[in-house]
């Protein structure tokens, strides 16, 4: 017999989607892949380098759970330039990767039957992590006729009593919107306040598109009292196999956050994190220059899908997702994501695995080259006709 807690783990369905694609690759079937948000760069040469450096050097036994020390330096100076405050080492932990951040910020603040507010469409850990917690999601609609900007004043109506956690994402996953500072400045104010913590996923931060500067809460509290930031190196540094993420919060939950994860992993290879010092504070063209390509193939897609016939799509400020308004196709999500993925050979994620505010919609990334964007709109024109 299986827990409770197993039985409502439900993981991320991107996955799933991928597995279904790479099935029908095998099968002989050409698939263009915008389903999982993984960069078709390479992680920058300078990066790799340090990795292989410091394997060679030794680097190869336990870690300190929290980090190693240089790392953790390296991630102090790096939070005091871009975000204005200076965390203790105290306050700092590095992880696999930004998705347990998630899991062990919702496993330290929420007790089964607590809620934690999200934004909905939103990343779907965030519902598996609180339901495998025995915890309650509460949703707040992110609104197309806002832009899916999350909205400061939905996110406070939501708080109840139970309210114990608020999850922010700007740039979001999966709209690509950025939130006004403004808003951000609001929802945090509110929840330190009223004694709420508040996970601030931050994993895009140097995905930004628009005109915009990316906004952090993090200097309100310096994240010493409700604050906790969640930053990774999956994305902007194209090192989504590293499995490299860093927590920034109050010493209170960091430390119980530690204990959780050197129970489960012992601590990040070392090796791994010399790649991370060297990613802060090594050369930072290749960064750029990835981030202006995506800049350019969101231009490209954009104008693509709003070609095509029963889809719309607004240009998102950042992260590396388009987020398709497909109700005039009058398929549902999951009946638009079948059709693209078994008639055009396309694979993107129903708007569905998002929550219940993603049917309607479905998500692409743009973490694929010009060529097989071009190649995946022409599919798609073909299947559902042009304007
Ligand atoms: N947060 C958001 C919003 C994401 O989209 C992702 C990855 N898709 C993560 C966190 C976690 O990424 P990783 O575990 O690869 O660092």
């Amino acid at each position: 017999m299986l827990s409770d807690m197993a039985n409502r783990v439900a993981g991320q369905p991107m996955f799933q989607l991928l597995q279904e694609a790479q099935a029908l690759e095998r099968a002989g079937n050409n698939i263009i892949h915008f389903e999982l948000g993984d960069p078709d760069f390479d992680t920058p040469a300078n990066i790799s380098n340090e990795a292989i450096k410091a394997i060679q050097n030794g680097h190869t036994h336990y870690a300190p759970s929290r980090g190693i020390h240089e790392f953790q330096v390296a991630i102090q100076n790096t939070t005091y330039k871009s975000r204005g405050f200076k965390p203790s080492l105290n306050q700092t932990l590095v992880t696999p990767g930004g998705n347990p951040v998630i899991f062990l910020a919702i496993a330290c603040s929420a007790n089964p039957g607590d809620e934690v507010i999200i934004p909905d469409p939103g990343f779907p850990t965030y519902f598996s992590s609180i339901n495998a917690c025995g915890a309650k999601a509460v949703s707040v609609q992110l609104q197309e006729k806002n832009n899916f900007e999350l909205q400061a004043e939905d996110v406070i109506n939501a708080v109840t009593d139970k309210t114990k956690l608020i999850i922010i994402n700007s740039p979001s996953n999966p709209t690509g919107a950025c939130m006004r500072s403004e808003e951000i400045n609001l929802i945090a104010e509110y929840a330190m306040k009223n004694n709420i913590y508040l996970l601030s996923d931050e994993i895009y931060a140097r995905l930004i598109l628009g005109e915009d500067e990316f906004y952090s809460p993090g200097h309100l509290d310096q994240c010493k009292k409700n604050i906790i930031i969640l930053n990774g190196f999956s994305k902007a540094f194209a090192m989504t196999g590293w499995r490299l993420g860093v927590a920034i919060g109050p010493e209170q939950i960091i430390d119980k956050m530690n204990l959780m994860l050197n129970t489960i992993v012992s601590c990040v290879p070392p090796f791994i994190q010399y790649a991370g010092i060297e990613a802060l504070e090594g050369d930072q063209r290749a960064i750029i220059h990835m981030r202006d390509k995506y800049k350019k193939r969101r231009d490209i897609f954009i104008k693509g899908l709003n070609s095509i016939k029963g889809i719309s799509c607004n240009a998102p400020s950042g992260a590396m997702y388009a987020f398709l308004n497909i109700t005039k196709t009058k398929l549902t999500s999951d009946e638009f994501s079948y059709k693209c993925l078994h008639e055009a050979g396309v694979a993107l994620l129903s708007g569905n695995c998002f929550g219940i505010y993603g049917e309607g919609y479905a998500r692409v990334t743009f973490a694929n080259s010009s060529s097989n964007i071009h190649e995946g709109i022409k599919r798609l024109q073909t299947v559902y006709g042009s304007k």
